[in-house]
């Protein structure tokens, strides 16, 4: 019978690798710990080298329950030129709604029963389609409880400031978060007479009428502001905090070189450098970076890729860099740092890379998957932040958990020079961690333990996955 079969859910991630993994996660556990099967629908745009990043991905998972279904790619010759990378993003999610519909229906008419469709918060469009087909719809916001709280406050923001939000003198105060200052507002709040803005108002709007909204954040992280979720009314919907959702397995196999390499480097002496998926710096803040690091004359990994000037999210549609990125090095600079220093193109195997034992500090753009790799292996962080809500990321790993050490850019050329970088260097990874820096180190291991406690036995986000898994199950 019907209710014999094991749950079915569908998942219906944006495009971009930072929105793909956690989401991989979360089936890869459904699957595991509660016999789930999961159905991937994904959209994507006319980039093949994007689409094929996440096939390969996908492929890769090495479980029978979960499936894919590639949905046509949409084309995007009629966007404006100024239009932002989360508009893009979601109206690639838009645009792909008629061909959910038909995927929707294909499935039905295969005899699958969806007890849940799990959308991110670049698609929250979906819902009304999930609606449409009675299927229960939750939203997983793949970032953490304080930018949840933001965006559930976003139509209040807005009708109480006249301003643009980085001109605002005091900070923004969310019911149990830190202060926020304006200028830390994710980038596409940040301008708001842009279309990405007025979307991003219209999506805050679709958040109440999910069934629940799935955060990839644990408890004994956030722990004020997941009460005032709840507390506070704020949000009318269940909360399931059930991070860190990071990312397991091998990953590719480029890895082997840099696991080689940290294999022969002392305990804790390497700092790993990386923008993310899809960060880039300009050749001039490149360059910078690069004599930072052999000023500090500490030893690093770096996951390098090519400058853009126009943009800080440039390689987020492509991952791979088109030109190779070590041509844009300072003059001699790979000689002069081949000893303590080693380059890797694009893409490294970042957990395996932060678990390692000679790893001893992560530079990071803040992206929040990086974030939580950062925390869940214990290694302290510099926060460089870049593009979307990383600088709000930025604010709460330095201000609020004590984690990290933000880099300053210079208020007039917006770059952060090379004797900054080379003191935080020195300091997290040279000085064996003395002062401020101890604490940081101290700080990020301490919540390393609690992220662990929350996913072992009847630890809080274990407690809550179970509790999604029970809901999705009766409802078969
Ligand atoms: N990642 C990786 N190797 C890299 C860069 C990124 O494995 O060289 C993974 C990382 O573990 C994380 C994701 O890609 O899961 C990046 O997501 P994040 O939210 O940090 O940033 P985004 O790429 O979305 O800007």
């Amino acid at each position: 019978s019907q209710a014999a079969a094991p749950p079915h859910i569908a998942i219906l991630p944006s495009p971009g690798m930072g929105h793909l993994i956690p989401l991989a996660e979360l089936a890869k556990n459904l699957v595991s710990r509660h016999s789930f099967s999961v159905t991937f629908i994904i959209p994507s745009d006319a980039n093949t080298s994007h689409l094929q990043a996440q096939k390969s991905f996908l492929q890769a998972l090495p479980y029978d329950s979960i499936n894919c279904i590639f949905l046509p790619p949409i084309s995007f010759t009629d966007l404006p030129h100024d239009t932002k990378i989360e508009s893009r993003i979601s109206l690639s999610v838009n645009q792909s709604l008629p061909h959910l519909r038909r995927a929707l229906i294909t499935l039905h008419e295969s005899g699958t029963r969806l007890s849940a469709l799990v959308v991110d918060i670049l698609g929250v469009f979906a819902v009304d389609v999930a609606r449409e087909f009675s299927i229960p719809p939750y939203i997983f916001f793949f970032s953490n409880a304080m930018a949840l709280s933001l965006v559930l406050h976003l139509p209040e923001l807005d009708e109480v400031t006249a301003c643009e939000y980085k001109d605002l003198l005091e900070p923004v105060r969310l019911p149990g978060c830190i202060p926020l200052k304006g200028k830390d507002l994710p980038d596409h709040f940040q301008d708001r007479a842009n279309e990405a803005y007025k979307f991003a108002l219209e999506k805050c709007k679709k958040y109440q009428l999910a069934d629940g909204i799935i955060v990839n954040s644990f408890l004994d992280l956030e722990p004020g502001t997941f009460k005032a979720l709840k507390d506070e009314g704020c949000c009318k919907v269940p909360v399931y905090p059930i991070g860190p959702m990071i990312q397991t397995g091998s990953g590719s196999n480029s890895s082997s070189d840099c696991l080689k390499w940290l294999d022969e480097q002392p305990d804790g002496s390497v700092l790993y450098v990386s923008f993310g998926s899809g960060g880039t710096l300009s050749h001039d803040q490149l360059i910078e970076l690069a004599v930072g690091l052999e000023m500090s004359g500490q030893r690093f990994l770096w996951v390098v890729k090519s400058p853009d000037e126009k943009a800080a999210n440039a390689a987020f549609f492509s991952v791979e860099s088109v030109a190779d990125p070590l041509d844009f090095l300072p003059r001699g600079f790979l000689e002069r740092t081949k000893n303590r220093g080693l380059m890797v193109s694009s893409w490294a195997p970042q957990n395996r890379v932060l678990a390692h034992r000679s790893t001893g500090g992560f530079l990071t753009h803040c992206g929040w998957n990086s974030c939580l790799d950062g925390i869940t292996n214990g290694v302290p962080l510099i926060a460089w932040p870049l593009f979307a809500e990383q600088r709000m990321n930025a604010a709460l790993l330095t201000e609020g958990l004590k984690v990290s050490l933000r880099v300053e850019a210079n208020e007039e050329n917006g770059i952060v020079d090379r004797e900054q970088i080379a003191r935080l260097v020195r300091g997290l990874i040279g000085s064996g961690e003395e002062g401020i820096f101890k604490d940081v180190g101290n700080r990020i291991r301490v919540l390393k333990d609690a992220a662990a406690k929350a996913w072992s036995h009847a630890g809080s986000s274990e407690k809550a996955l179970g509790e999604l898994a029970h809901k999705w199950t009766i409802q078969v």
